[in-house]
């Protein structure tokens, strides 16, 4: 993950408190490593810094899949592990608990593969208790008695494991893009899931303030880092189509707070339903950045080919089919169902053959940085002069007049126009507006909000100068 920073692996038989030394020296929680979709492996990474030193730390065998109890295994798999990639290795033992066998099994392998453990004599939380720390000198030279829940100790096991690690700061993470996948039940949502997460190296971490099955996954792709929103909970299903289709509506909603981006999810091959409308409209509402994909583009091609032939038999001069012609018929269909979404791309792919799926990551880019994009307040009042604001007033909106405006926020993009009153703009002049800022600025994705600000009299004319003078 962070490249050539040096790793402190840490390895011990299951509660002796490996997660909680991990999150002690991380400051994080842990989080799932996982190559493929649905397999949580055993490695937990997070990176740390300690007087100015910056290192990895690798918590193994927190979870032991299929393999229940195979504890003999498990040690293999921690020593190698270990062996492997270890800068140092930390191995935990419970000091209220004493020497068991299965740590001095342990010791010994990572003696045997040249790995000496730092020991850290964990639930030690007194002075009384330190003196219990003394036996595990049999496992190793470097005894630490610690508390990693009270952090009792840990400072002089951090100083003796980085010693010899050399200084600098851990690169910093790239910002992560936060993305719900939403939809109806049966879309195809789980499956596209799968291919987005499918060959990328991806982190399964937990929600935080969640449940525990409530689990984010994280893709990490060219340096950028994309974090698909509870998985778990988009593979999960109802167990009646009434109670499937409910779920997705509050599974959307939910999700929704915490993104970036929707994608929402149709299937093709059934066009756009009023429950894909429903969901689409919590995506509007919601502010979020969304993009519209039509899934099963296989099954509706398949469909329109099969046709094509059919009526080839019948009408000798039929036409062939042309699958560019179908998207081109078909894509003025799923905008006039969702017209409240006009400022999202649609795109049309099949997460079961993987055709096209590769694009919507250059599309989440390019909307989620849309959604943060912010135009100098010099910038906005000189494309502002330049649009012929006469052609987008209707008679009823002629009174109204623009004399300036900013960006306030991003994420959603928000304007505030300075005007000579504060009814809200006519739909269609806003609209036209809109469509202009759009032409003029990339914000595709994103939704555009406007608000209005009466300019007094008295400041108007300081206002206009202003922006002539930007527009200059
Ligand atoms: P979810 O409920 O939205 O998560 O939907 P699933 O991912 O479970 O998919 C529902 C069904 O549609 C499954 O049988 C999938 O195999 C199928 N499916 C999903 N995507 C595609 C696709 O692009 N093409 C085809 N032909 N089938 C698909």
């Amino acid at each position: 993950m962070t490249g050539k920073l040096p790793s402190i692996v840490i390895v011990g038989r299951p509660n002796v408190g490996k997660s909680t030394l991990f999150n002690r020296l991380t400051g994080t929680r842990r989080s799932i490593v996982t190559n493929e979709p649905g397999i949580t492996r055993d490695r937990i990474y997070g990176t740390a810094n300690w007087e100015g030193r910056a290192f990895e730390v690798v918590d193994t065998g927190g979870i032991v899949p299929e393999e229940k109890a195979g504890i003999p295994g498990e040690i293999l798999r921690q020593a190698r592990v270990a062996i492997e990639s270890a800068a140092r290795v930390v191995q935990v033992v419970d000091g209220r608990a004493g020497i068991l066998p299965l740590d001095i099994d342990l010791a010994q392998l990572l003696r045997k593969a040249g790995k000496p453990p730092v020991l850290a004599v964990n639930k030690v939380d007194s002075a009384k208790q330190t003196e219990m720390a003394a036996q595990f000198y049999e496992l190793g030279d470097d005894v630490f008695p610690v508390s990693a829940e009270h952090g009792f100790g840990v400072d002089m096991l951090l100083d003796a494991l980085t010693d010899n690690f050399p200084r600098g700061e851990a690169p910093e993470a790239p910002p992560e893009t936060h993305i719900a996948i939403i939809g109806r039940p049966n879309v195809g949502k789980s499956t596209l899931l799968n291919r987005l997460v499918g060959a990328e190296r991806s982190i399964v971490s937990p929600e935080p303030g969640t449940t525990r099955d409530a689990v984010d996954t994280v893709v990490e792709r060219e340096g950028k880092s994309y974090r698909f929103l509870d998985t778990a909970g988009i593979r999960r299903k109802g167990k009646t189509n009434l109670m499937a289709e409910k779920l997705s509506v509050m599974m959307a909603r939910r999700h929704l707070e915490r993104a970036d981006v929707a994608v929402l999810v149709a299937d093709a091959s059934m066009g756009v339903t009023s429950h894909d409308a429903t969901i689409a409209g919590y995506a509007e509402q919601s502010g979020r950045s969304v993009i519209v994909v039509m899934n099963k583009w296989d099954l509706a091609t398949d469909a329109a080919r099969e046709k094509s032939e059919r009526e080839k038999k019948v009408a000798v001069e039929g036409s062939g089919f042309d699958a560019a012609k179908l998207l081109a018929q078909y894509e003025p269909m799923v905008r006039q169902k969702l017209k409240f979404l006009s400022y999202a791309p649609v795109v049309f792919l099949s997460a079961t053959t993987g055709d096209r799926v590769e694009r919507l990551y250059a599309l989440i880019d390019r909307v989620a940085v849309a959604r943060k994009r912010r135009i100098s307040t010099g910038e906005l009042n000189r494309w502002l002069a330049s649009v012929d604001l006469e052609r987008g007033t209707s008679p009823a909106s002629r009174e109204v007049k623009i004399f300036y405006m900013t960006q306030a926020t991003t994420a959603p993009p928000t304007f505030v126009l300075f005007t000579n009153q504060t009814k809200p703009l006519h739909f269609s002049y806003q609209r036209f507006l809109e469509n202009r800022l759009r032409a003029a600025f990339d914000f595709t994705g994103t939704p555009i909000r406007f608000t209005m600000r009466l300019k007094k009299r008295s400041q108007r004319s300081h206002v206009q100068k202003r922006s002539d003078r930007r527009g200059k």
